[in-house]
Order: structure tokens, then sequence, then C-alpha cells
């Protein structure tokens, strides 16, 4: 695997189709799946690793975003990965943020309306990195649906080639979605923590046994992380998986978001529901590399 930080250079290496996994770091096995899903798909998988300024409506956030590109470079190459770009913040943005991408609607509710700029940022530095690598194919987490949504809008209606391929959940043994924010969580609020997921599995139980009544699926979702002490529900929020409005009924394809704060880490995580069948996402059975899991 090559390590650079232009597209320029990056640019030199590609061959064949281009799978594109776009990342702020501090990899994990959730980040891994994409990379190895493109490495099944494309001949050159080139894997970025930036942590965009532009995206975090909160300063401490970035500040405490975890770091290691060391460790990234070799996970990525373990996984397959031939190109690594891991740019600077200069080289991103040697000017203030002239120009950027804003997505209507998509970005508009759950995280859109709590993070105010946040899919701005996503957006934009999206754009650039498609323009940078020109790929065939971009593989994103459908832990983040609402990013998937916008993305893919993006791509469609700015005309750019790329086919987005969304990616199942990775989530710890016990449920929690992998997230290299769960880092900075406590060992009580890692526990805590699992109730997000724990509220989504029982509205997905609830989904397949039939029923349909939005009201009573959302409270399922949220219900578990309401009543769990130090867990402060930001949403629970039902939405069309394409277009990520929320929805008042379950047609076609919808995911079914969460976000809650935890002490000083915000988290998120979702399942996707199509035709009363749930994608749960995929539990690892043993500890992620984040817990020093093999
Ligand atoms: P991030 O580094 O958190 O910006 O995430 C980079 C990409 O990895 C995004 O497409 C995320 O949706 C995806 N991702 C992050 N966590 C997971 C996970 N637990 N399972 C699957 N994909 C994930």
């Amino acid at each position: 695997m090559k390590v650079v930080d232009t597209f320029e250079a990056a640019r030199e290496l590609l061959e064949g189709s281009v799978g594109l996994v776009p990342t702020m770091g501090f990899l994990h096995e959730g980040h891994l799946s994409l990379i190895e899903a493109s490495v099944a798909r494309a001949e050159t998988t080139v894997v970025t690793v930036f942590v965009n300024p532009l995206q975090f409506d909160d300063g401490g956030d970035l500040d405490d975003y975890p770091r290691d590109l060391e460790r990234d470079i070799r996970l990525a190459a373990d996984a397959g990965a031939s190109v690594l770009v891991a740019p600077t913040r200069d080289y991103m943005y040697p000017t203030r943020p002239r120009t950027s991408v804003m997505v209507d609607e998509v970005g508009d509710a759950m995280e859109g309306a709590r993070r105010p700029g946040h899919f701005i940022g996503v957006a934009t530095v999206v754009t650039k990195l498609f323009a940078g690598t020109d790929p065939d194919l971009a593989f994103f987490g459908r832990k983040d649906a609402q990013q998937l949504a916008l993305v893919s809008t993006l791509a469609s209606d700015l005309s750019f080639k790329v086919d987005i391929v969304g990616c199942p959940v990775i989530r710890e043994h016990d449920g929690l979605a992998l997230s290299s924010r769960n880092l900075r969580l406590s060992d009580d609020e890692r526990r805590a923590a699992t109730s997000l997921s724990a509220g989504l599995m029982q509205a997905a139980l609830l989904v397949e046994t039939g029923v349909v009544d939005v009201a009573e699926i959302v409270g399922a979702a949220r219900r578990m992380a309401d009543a769990t002490d130090g867990v402060q529900v930001e949403y629970a929020e039902l939405a069309d998986a394409h277009s990520a409005v929320p929805a008042g009924e379950l047609a076609g394809r919808r995911f079914l978001a969460i976000a809650a704060r935890i002490g000083d880490v915000r988290l998120i995580d979702s399942i996707t529901i199509e035709d009363g069948a749930v994608d749960r996402g995929v539990p690892l059975d043993h500890p992620s590399i984040l817990y020093g899991g093999a």
C-alpha cells in the first residue's frame, strides 16, 4: 500500500476501477468492512484519512477526535487497500472555505437539525474527495444512514459517475455500533451506550412481528436509552432511506436512527427496514480492535 498526502500523488497510483473509502481515521472493523467491500469490487482501493474540521460543529469534539496515522496505515494495508491518502488541513483548505456544497432537504432533519453546518461540511469534503480521486465506487456505512442518503443525492445531483455503496453497521458483541468516539466513553458510559442499540433491536423485533405503528416502533427504539442514567436522547426517528425525510409510515426502504449524548460523547446508530425485514448490522464475536480485540 502506498501512502500519499495529495490527490495529485494518489492519481498517479490509480489503476483500473477505483473504490473510495472516506474515513476520519482511527480505523476499526466498521471501516475495515468498507475497505474489504471495496477490495472485493474495485481494482484499486483508496482510503482517505482526514478529520474534516468543516463538519464539526463542536470544537471540543474536533480536538478530542482520536488520531493515529501509523495505526491506520497498518490496518488499511492489512485489509488490502492499495493507496491511503492522508492530506493535511492546509492542503484540503488552503484558504478560508469559499465554495461549499449544500444538499437541500436530505440534510435538514435529525443530524442536520442538531448539528448546524455539519452536512455542509460533509457534502463539501465528499465532493472534494470525489473530484480528487474520481472513483467508480464509494463505500459508506449505514450507521450514518442520513449521511449515506445525502452522499447518494449529491453524487447524483452533481453528476459524479460514482456508484454509492451502503454497507452494514458493524457492532461490538453486545450490540454497540463501532465508532472511534466509543474510546472516549468511561466504563459506565460504555455500558450505558448499549441502550441505543438495545432499543433499536427492540424496535426491530416489533417490525418483524408485524407492528406497523410508527409511534410504537420509534417509542420502543428510544425507551431503553431514555430509561438509562447518563444518556440524553436527542432524537429517535424513522425516515425514508433515500430522501432522509422523516416518515409517518413504514413503506419502501426506511431507516430508524437514534442519537444521544453520553457525557461529552455524542453517538448515533441506525437499522434499516424494508418490507417488514430489518437489517440490524453485523455483531463481532470478539471485542473490536478499539477494545484490544484481534
Ligand atoms: P468516520 O471515520 O466515522 O467518518 O466513518 C467513515 C465511514 O465509516 C463512514 O461511511 C461511516 O458510516 C463508516 N462507519 C463508521 N462506523 C461504522 C460501523 N460501525 N459500521 C459500518 N460503517 C461504519
